[in-house]
């Protein structure tokens, strides 16, 4: 019986891996030009590291995580990075670094979900993580930093809703504000949102159930949610972020209803919308978490950071060029054409040859199939005259060189 991968995994293969490849070039250029640096943190961590880092009230961690328990210790694959990133942070002491401290990451996450529209149990991240800085600026920084890899995978379409959640102060006021008014009718509430009305209110709000949405459709909670329910720390905070937008020409949409699904978000939380995504259409969410660092047992740390699916953005991303050889060597002297091959290869030319030493026709015949920008030919009359033919299979043009020259010409016309 053929062994199959498990459901929601996907090999990413010889034909599609150059799109990984770009994606993730793009992002380490990006980034290490805006003086983020890599951290690389493991693939799973304590479970008790996302029970206090994600939150209790969060899907990812009641129903989605991927747990197991290997010698008494609970062990689970990480469900999303800013945890496990936090916890580096304070396990190298990363605070004595200088401030502000700017990371970026990139790999897979893991999360048990019914497979559907591109989600899937493994999927990839990339995201940045700012340490250090209260202020706003901060914030618009990281925005626009994604706004930046979008347009550099030359995703178009998008749009920036943002929000400002409160901090724990304002916050509490909201919570019970909000409790006040679906206390009556809780029991029509999915299961998901009853727990959810003790543990943290605000998640009830961007409830995917029918009837919860309904339910919450009222003008009372609308008055209280349009309200500026938070304190003037928050407020003004709100208030600088959007103005640093404007100063960076950044479109954005005040969604009040915006509260992102994880607890530990702060002040400013943020998405970027697809166009052509359907419902799952966030390509970008991200948030301010100024406590998390101290809830995981550091000292008290602003942060604020932002996670991309890259499965997801694949599915809106123009397809880019695949690589290809620039040359292909074609000849029947298997010795010269080694040579030559290696001497191409040495001088940065990316260059491919037949190993089994076909007839010269299938050799050409490969050259074109590989999508090759020249076949370099190196045929009897070539070695008896010290010359080479550079063919360029775009054009069909060809012209004969001494073999010195075949570096200027390569080089020199890049198609
Ligand atoms: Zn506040
Ligand atoms: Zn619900």
């Amino acid at each position: 019986m053929i062994i199959k991968a498990p459901k929601g995994t996907d090999d990413i293969t010889a034909q599609n891996s150059y799109i990984w490849q770009f994606m993730e070039n793009k992002a380490q250029n990006l980034f290490e030009n805006s003086n983020y640096k890599e951290i690389r943190t493991p693939i799973f961590e304590s479970t008790e590291l996302f029970h206090r880092g994600v939150g209790n009230s969060t899907d990812i961690v009641n129903k989605e995580m991927y747990t197991f328990i290997q010698k008494e210790r609970s062990l689970t694959l990480r469900p999303e990075n800013t945890a496990g990133v936090v916890r580096a942070y304070i396990e190298n002491g990363m605070h004595r670094l200088p401030s502000p401290l700017k990371l970026w990451y990139k790999g897979p996450m893991f999360r048990y979900e019914r497979p559907q529209g591109g989600r899937k149990r493994q999927f990839h991240q990339i995201g940045v993580e700012l340490f250090g800085i209260q202020e706003a600026i901060a914030d618009a920084e990281v925005i626009k930093l994604a706004m930046e890899y979008l347009n550099e995978l030359n995703i178009s379409g998008l749009s920036l809703e943002i929000n400002n959640i409160g901090c724990p102060e304002c916050r509490n006021d909201f919570r019970d504000k909000i409790r006040k008014i679906v206390q009556p009718g809780l029991n029509m509430f999915c299961t998901d949102c009853k727990i959810r009305y003790t543990k943290n209110p605000l998640r009830m709000l961007d409830c995917k159930n029918e009837t919860c949405k309904e339910l919450l459709d009222t003008d009372e909670l609308k008055q209280i949610i349009n309200s500026d329910y938070i304190c003037n720390e928050c407020s003004n905070h709100f208030d600088n972020l959007k103005n640093y937008l404007n100063i960076l020409d950044i479109e954005y949409i005040i969604n009040k209803k915006l509260v992102r699904g994880l607890d530990y978000y702060t002040k400013t939380v943020f998405e970027i919308t697809g166009n052509n995504l359907g419902a799952q259409n966030a390509v970008c969410g991200g948030g301010r978490y100024d406590g998390l660092v101290e809830m995981l047992g550091g000292k008290y740390t602003p942060a604020v950071g932002w996670a991309m699916g890259m499965e997801r953005l694949m599915a809106i991303m123009p397809t880019p060029e695949s690589n290809k050889i620039k040359a292909f060597v074609v000849s029947n002297d298997i010795n010269k054409a080694l040579k030559l091959v290696f001497k191409l290869r040495s001088n940065g030319v990316s260059t491919d040859f037949d190993l089994l030493n076909k007839k010269f026709v299938k050799q050409l015949d490969k050259a074109s199939k590989l999508k090759a920008d020249y076949a370099v030919i190196l045929g009897q009359n070539e070695i008896n005259s010290g010359t080479i033919t550079v063919k360029n299979l775009k054009t069909s043009s060809q012209q004969t060189i001494v073999e010195d020259k075949i570096l200027d010409i390569i080089n020199e016309t890049t198609t």
